[in-house]
C-alpha cells in the first residue's frame, strides 16, 4: 500500500480465495470525532459468499497443513514484517474509524507483528509429538490442526483481536477466516490482507457481514473450530450455532474487572498513573479494564484526592489524531448513552461524580460522541454501575472494612475475566490474588501493561473459556492424535491379552 492522506475515503472489499468478495451492501464508518466525516466503507458478503470463503479455506487446508513448518513460519515472519511497516500509515486510520488515540492504534501493528513472531517461535514446542516406547507398547500422540478455523471479532481493538486468532490458527496448520466488527471495519481489513498476500490464496479470507452471515461461518459443517470475541448476548447465538455442528469454541467475553488496593498501599504518582490508564485507555471500552476500584474505607478520601489530582495531568480528552491528547471520544452513540445512564442512575442513588481530566484546546465536543471522563464514589457495590460491565470513560470506587469483604465484592460477580491487587509487597499482593475469581490477576497495574505473551489470557464464569496468548493459546487451535501399538497385539502375544482392560 503507497504511503495514505490522513484525511481520504478508504474503500475496501471482503476477500476470499485471494480475492475481492462482495454481495452484502455496503458498511459505511463515520469518525467519532467528528460524526460530519465519512471515513469509509467496505463491502460485505451475503450467506452465499460466507460460503465461498469457508469452502475455500477448507480447499487451501490439506497443502497449508502439508507445507513444512519451516515453510509456514518464513511466510508467517513475512507477513510479520509487512504488518510491521503498516503502523505509520495504518494507525491514522484506525484512530479515525474508532476514536482511539493515534499512537495506541499504530501500536496495533506493532503488537500483530510481535504476535506472529512469537507464534512462530513457539511452534515446534507447541506441535512436539510425545513418544513412548515401552513393554506396554508404542504410542506417539501427536497434535494436528483442527482445518478451517472462524475468527468473530469485536471492534476496540481489532486487529489485535483478530491476530490472536490468526498467528496461532495459521503456524498450527489451520485455515482460517476473519469476520471483523462493523464498528471497526477498515484498517483490519488492509492489515489482515498484508498477512493474507504472503500466504496460499484461501489461507486466510477477511469477510464483513452482519448475523446471518456470522452464524453461517460458525455452523457450517466444514468449519472445524471458532473463536469468538465479543459480549454474551452474541456468545449464546454462536454458541447455538456452533452446537448444530458440534463446532468447539474459544469464547473471550465481557469482564467487570475489580482492582483491589490493600489498605496500606502508597499512593504514589506512578500507582496512580497505572491505575488511570488501567481504567480509561480505548476511553474504557476495554474487556479488561479496571471497571470497579475497591479502596479501604480510611484511604478513601486520600485516594479521591490522589486519583483526581493525577487523573488531571494525565487524562486529555480530545481528537484521537493529536499525538497529545490520552483519551478519544466512544465508538458509537448508544455505548455512550449506556453509561451516561449508569453514572445519572449512580449519582440519583447519592453518587458522586468527579469529572476527570481536562479537554484538548480547540476541540468542539459536541462534533463527535465524546464523553468527559469521571470517577464515581459514594456508591455501593450493590449499585448498577458497580455490577454492570459499563464499557466506557467511568468508574466507581467502593469502600471495604476489610479485606475479607473486599475480596468478598471482588468475586460477587458473574465476570472473571481479569483483575487487579495493589500492594507494595508483592509477596502479600501474590498471597491475595490467588483468591481472586479470575482467569488473569495483575499484580501492581491493570490491563495492558500487566499483558505478556507469554502469559495466558481468558477468562472463568461469563467471561468465557479457552485461551488466547502464550503455550495455551497455541494449543487452542491443536488436536491431539494418539496413535497406538499395544504389545499385546504384536506377533506371538498370548491369546489371553486380546481382550484385557489397560493396565492389567
Ligand atoms: P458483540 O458481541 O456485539 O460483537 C462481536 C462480534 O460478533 C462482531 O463482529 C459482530 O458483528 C458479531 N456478531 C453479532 N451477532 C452475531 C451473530 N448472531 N453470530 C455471529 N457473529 C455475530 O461485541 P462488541 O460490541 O463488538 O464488543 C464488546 C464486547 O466484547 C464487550 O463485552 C467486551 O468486554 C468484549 N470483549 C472481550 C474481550 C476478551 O478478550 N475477553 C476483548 C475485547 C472485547
Amino acid at each position: 500500500m503507497s504511503s495514505l492522506p490522513e484525511h481520504f475515503l478508504v474503500e475496501l472489499s471482503s476477500f476470499a480465495d485471494g480475492a475481492p468478495v462482495g454481495g452484502g451492501g455496503w458498511i459505511e464508518r463515520v469518525n467519532p470525532a467528528d460524526v460530519s466525516e465519512l471515513v469509509g466503507r467496505v463491502e460485505q458478503v451475503d450467506v452465499e459468499g460466507a460460503t465461498v470463503a469457508v469452502e475455500a479455506a477448507h480447499a487451501a487446508f490439506l497443502e497449508w497443513r502439508r507445507m513444512p513448518l519451516s515453510g509456514r513460519c518464513e511466510l508467517l515472519l513475512e507477513a510479520a514484517d509487512s504488518v510491521a511497516s503498516s503502523g505509520e500509515e495504518l494507525g491514522p486510520l484506525l484512530a479515525r474509524e474508532l476514536g482511539k488515540v493515534v499512537g495506541d492504534c499504530r501500536g496495533e501493528m506493532g503488537f500483530a507483528a510481535a504476535c506472529l513472531r512469537w507464534c512462530v517461535e513457539h511452534a515446534e514446542q507447541a506441535l512436539a509429538e510425545h513418544v513412548i516406547d515401552d513393554d506396554a507398547g508404542r504410542l506417539i500422540v501427536t497434535p494436528v490442526p483442527y482445518g478451517v478455523v472462524t475468527a468473530i471479532v469485536p471492534w476496540n481493538a481489532p486487529l489485535i483481536l483478530s491476530i490472536l486468532k490468526v498467528a496461532p490458527a495459521l503456524v498450527c496448520g489451520n485455515t482460517i477466516i476473519v469476520k471483523p466488527s462493523p464498528i471497526a471495519p477498515l484498517a483490519v481489513t488492509v492489515a489482515l490482507k498484508l498477512v493474507a498476500d504472503r500466504l496460499p490464496p484461501g489461507v486466510l479470507s477477511v469477510v464483513h457481514g452482519g448475523p446471518d452471515v456470522g452464524e453461517t461461518l460458525v455452523a457450517h459443517e466444514l468449519v472445524r473450530k471458532v473463536a469468538f470475541t465479543g459480549g454474551g448476548v452474541t456468545a449464546i447465538a454462536v454458541g447455538r450455532a456452533a452446537a448444530a455442528t458440534i463446532t468447539p469454541l474459544v469464547l473471550e467475553l465481557g469482564g467487570n474487572d475489580p482492582a483491589l488496593l490493600l489498605g496500606d498501599l502508597n499512593f504514589t504518582d506512578s500507582m496512580m498513573q497505572r491505575l488511570i490508564f488501567g481504567t480509561f485507555l480505548t476511553s474504557g471500552q476495554v474487556c479488561m479494564a479496571a471497571k470497579r476500584i475497591y479502596v479501604a474505607r480510611h484511604r478513601l478520601d486520600e485516594f479521591i484526592d490522589r486519583y483526581i489530582s493525577v487523573a488531571a495531568e494525565l487524562l486529555i480528552l480530545g481528537n484521537p489524531l493529536d499525538p497529545q491528547v490520552t483519551i478519544g471520544p466512544m465508538a458509537s452513540p448508544q455505548q455512550r448513552t449506556i453509561v451516561e445512564e449508569l453514572v445519572a442512575d449512580a449519582v440519583a442513588r447519592g453518587a458522586v461524580a468527579h469529572c476527570l481530566g481536562t479537554v484538548a484546546s480547540g476541540v468542539d465536543l459536541e462534533s463527535g460522541w465524546y464523553l468527559r471522563p469521571t470517577l464515581v464514589s459514594a456508591v455501593e457495590h450493590s449499585s448498577p454501575i458497580v455490577q454492570r460491565e459499563q464499557f466506557g470513560p467511568t468508574v466507581p470506587v467502593v469502600a471495604y472494612d476489610s479485606l475479607d469483604e473486599a475480596i468478598l465484592m471482588a468475586n460477587d460477580s458473574e465476570f472473571g475475566l481479569a483483575s487487579s491487587v495493589w500492594c507494595d509487597d508483592e509477596d502479600r499482593a501474590f498471597e491475595v490474588a490467588r483468591s481472586i475469581e479470575a482467569g488473569m490477576t495483575f499484580i501492581n497495574c491493570h490491563n495492558r501493561a500487566g499483558m505478556s505473551l507469554r502469559a495466558p489470557f481468558g477468562g472463568v464464569k461469563q467471561s468465557g473459556f479457552g485461551r488466547e496468548f502464550g503455550l495455551a493459546g497455541l494449543s487452542e487451535y491443536l488436536q491431539s492424535h494418539a496413535l497406538h501399538a499395544p504389545t499385546m497385539a504384536r506377533p506371538g502375544a498370548a491369546p489371553s491379552a486380546a481382550n484385557s482392560y489397560p493396565g492389567q
